[in-house]
C-alpha cells in the first residue's frame, strides 16, 4: 500500500495552513495524493524502493525503455552525495536487525530511574557513549534560563511504605514508578487516613502503577496499582523516601556531527522518564542509532542530536545557545517512535517549512498508515523549539500521538509495549527525511521558453504511447515546468504527488543535459537575474 490514509480533518488543516502550495490537494483527500488518477496503479509500483523491478511481461515498452534510459544516465552522472545518501537508507534485512538492536537498548536503559535531572540522566547519557561520542553538559542549579531556572538536583536511593508488620506493600526496587518523581526525603509513620492524600491510582486500570511528577512543587507520593490501594487495611505505616533535593546540575547530551555546510538538522529526544518505555527510551533509542548512522556517511548538512530532559532541558540548550541556535534549518523530535501505532507527523510551527514536507512526503511514502498533524502549543519540546522567540523549523515524529492510548504514562508502557519493527520504520522514516532534505535542490529550466525537445537528448523517444511512461513523462515535465529558481524539488515532488525519488531522479538526468542549473538557497533569482550556486 502506498498510499497515506490521514483523517480528512487533518487534512483539510493541512491545506489551510499552506493554501498555495497545497492547493492542488484541494479537490482530493490528502491520502489519495500520490498520482493523479489518470496514472495506473501499476505505473506507481515501477517505483517502489530502489526501483529495481520493472514489469516483465511482454516486450519492452516505451515507459520501460525511458526509465532504463534515465536510470543509466544516473548512473553515469550521480553525484557524489547522491551515493552516500544512497548508502544511508538500510536494506530492509538491516532494518529488522536495528529494530531489534534498538529495542535491546530500550531493554537496558528501562530499570534506570531518570527524572529531570540526577544521576539516572548520567547514567542513561553514559550507556549511549558506547554508541557514539556524547558530549555531556552540567548546568548548575540556580541558572537562569529565559523564564525558568534550572532547579535542584533530584536523586533517590530507595523508597517503600511498610506496614506494621515490617512488610514492605509498596516497594520502589520492584518499580521506580511508585515514586512520585522529585518527592522531598520522608521518613515517617502514618495512619492509612494521612497517607491516601499522597497515593495515586488508576481505578480504571487497576492493575498499572500511573506515572506521576512534582517537579516545581515540593511534595511527596507514592503511585500504586489501585488493587493494591484497594489491598490497604486501617494500619500504621512507616513511609520512607531516601531522597536528595540539592545544588547539583541539570545534565544533558549532545552529539554534533559536522557536515559540509554550518547549516543544522536537529534530532531532539526526551530523557526524563524513568522506567517508561514508547515515552522517552523508544526516542532516544531510535536519535542514538540514527546519530550513529549518519555519523559513519558524508552529508550535506550538519547533524545536532540532542539527548535532555523534556522542557526545561530544552529551555536550557535554547538559552545557552541561544546565538546560534539560528543555524538550525530542520529539526525532528523524536517521542513515542515505538508503539504498534501508525506514523504520526506534528508540523512546526510555521507549518510550510522543508521539514513539513519532507516529514510529510516521507510518511506518506512508508507502506503504513500515517497522519500529519498542525501544530499546536503543547506537546514535547518542540513547543520550545517552536516558541515565537524562536520559531525553528523543527516538527515532531511520532507514532501514536502522547495521551490518545491508555497506556500513556503508566506502567503499560513498558518494554512489550515498545515494538522491534516499530523502532525500525520509525528509524527507517527517519533517515528517509533526512535523505530528502540532503538531496533537496532547487533548480532554474534553461530553457524556459516552451517545452524542450527531450527525445532528441534521449531523455525522452516519444510522447505518445501507453500510459506506462507517464510518469516518468510527468517527472520531467514537472520538473522543467517548476523549476523557476524559487520551487526546490520537495515542492516539485509535493505538487505532483510522484514520488521524491523520481523527481530527483528526473531533475539529475535533466541537469546532466544542461537543462537544469542549480540556485544557490541564498541567492535565488529575480526574473532576469540569475545565480548559481557553483
Ligand atoms: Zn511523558
Amino acid at each position: 500500500m502506498l498510499l497515506c490514509r490521514p483523517k480528512m480533518k487533518e487534512c483539510c488543516t493541512f491545506r489551510r495552513a499552506s493554501p498555495t502550495v497545497f492547493r492542488l490537494y484541494g479537490t482530493i483527500p490528502k491520502c489519495s495524493i500520490r498520482f493523479p488518477s489518470s496514472i495506473p496503479r501499476n505505473t506507481r509500483e515501477v517505483f517502489v524502493g530502489t526501483t529495481q523491478h520493472l514489469a516483465s511481461t511482454g516486450p519492452q515498452t516505451t515507459a520501460q525503455f525511458l526509465i532504463a534510459t534515465v536510470r543509466t544516465l544516473i548512473s553515469l552522472t550521480e553525484t557524489k552525495m547522491r551515493k552516500v545518501i544512497h548508502e544511508l537508507l538500510p536494506a530492509e534485512s538491516d532494518l529488522e536487525g536495528l529494530g531489534h538492536e534498538m529495542h535491546a537498548l530500550v531493554a537496558e536503559l528501562y530499570p534506570i530511574c531518570r527524572s529531570i535531572t540526577g544521576n539516572g540522566v548520567r547514567e542513561t547519557l553514559g550507556r549511549l557513549q558506547r554508541f557514539i561520542p556524547l558530549t555531556v553538559h552540567e548546568v548548575p542549579s540556580g541558572t537562569r534560563v529565559f523564564d525558568w531556572t534550572v532547579p535542584l538536583e533530584w536523586n533517590i536511593r530507595d523508597a517503600y511504605i511498610k506496614n506494621s508488620r515490617g512488610e514492605r506493600v509498596i516497594d520502589f526496587q520492584k518499580s521506580n514508578l511508585h515514586v512520585v518523581s522529585y518527592s522531598t526525603p520522608l521518613h515517617k509513620k502514618m495512619r492509612l487516613e494521612e497517607l491516601r492524600s499522597h497515593l495515586f491510582s488508576l481505578p480504571d486500570n487497576p492493575d498499572w502503577v500511573p506515572y506521576r511528577t512534582s517537579y516545581y512543587k515540593r511534595d511527596w507520593g507514592f503511585c500504586l496499582t489501585h488493587k493494591q490501594l484497594l489491598d490497604l487495611s486501617e494500619d500504621e505505616y512507616e513511609v520512607c523516601i531516601e531522597s536528595s533535593l540539592e545544588s547539583g546540575h541539570l545534565t544533558y547530551g549532545e552529539f554534533y556531527v559536522r557536515g559540509e555546510s554550518s547549516e543544522e538538522i536537529l534530532i531532539s529526544a526526551h530523557v526524563c522518564h524513568p522506567s517508561l518505555a514508547n515515552d522517552n527510551l523508544s526516542g532516544i533509542a531510535v536519535a542514538c542509532f540514527l546519530a550513529k548512522r549518519i555519523s559513519q556517511l558524508r552529508r550535506k548538512y550538519s547533524y545536532r542530536f540532542l539527548f535532555a530532559p523534556g522542557t526545561i532541558g530544552a529551555i536550557t540548550w535554547l538559552s545557552i545557545n541561544e546565538s546560534t541556535a539560528h543555524q538550525i534549518k530542520h529539526g525532528l523530535v523524536l517521542a513515542g517512535v515505538g508503539d504498534a501505532g501508525s506514523l504520526t507527523y506534528k508540523k512546526s510551527r510555521r507549518g510550510n517549512t522543508d521539514i513539513d514536507r519532507a516529514a510529510t512526503l516521507a510518511i506518506c511514502e512508508t507502506e503504513s498508515k500515517s497522519q500529519t498533524l498542525d501544530f499546536t502549543p503543547y506537546g514535547y519540546d518542540e513547543r520550545q523549539y517552536c516558541s515565537p522567540g524562536f520559531n525553528l523549523a523543527v516538527g515532531r515524529l511520532s507514532r501514536t500521538p502522547h495521551g490518545t492510548f491508555p497506556e500513556y504514562h503508566t506502567s503499560a508502557d513498558n518494554v512489550s509495549f515498545v515494538r522491534p519493527d516499530s523502532l525500525g520504520e520509525s528509524l527507517s522514516v527517519c533517515l528517509h527525511v533526512v535523505s530528502i532534505l540532503e538531496q533537496n535542490r532547487t533548480y532554474l529550466n534553461t530553457n524556459p521558453k516552451c517545452e524542450p525537445q527531450l527525445g532528441e537528448r534521449n531523455l525522452y523517444q516519444s510522447l505518445g504511447g501507453g500510459s506506462d511512461n507517464k510518469a516518468t513523462e510527468l517527472a520531467m515535465l514537472w520538473v522543467l515546468n517548476l523549476s523557476d529558481g524559487k520551487q526546490s524539488l520537495l515542492e516539485i515532488a509535493e505538487r505532483s504527488h510522484l514520488r521524491f525519488e523520481v523527481i530527483v531522479r528526473a531533475a539529475n538526468a535533466l541537469k546532466e543535459h544542461g537543462l537544469l542549473e542549480e540556485v544557490s538557497a541564498q541567492s535565488l533569482p529575480r526574473s532576469t537575474e540569475r545565480q548559481f550556486a557553483n
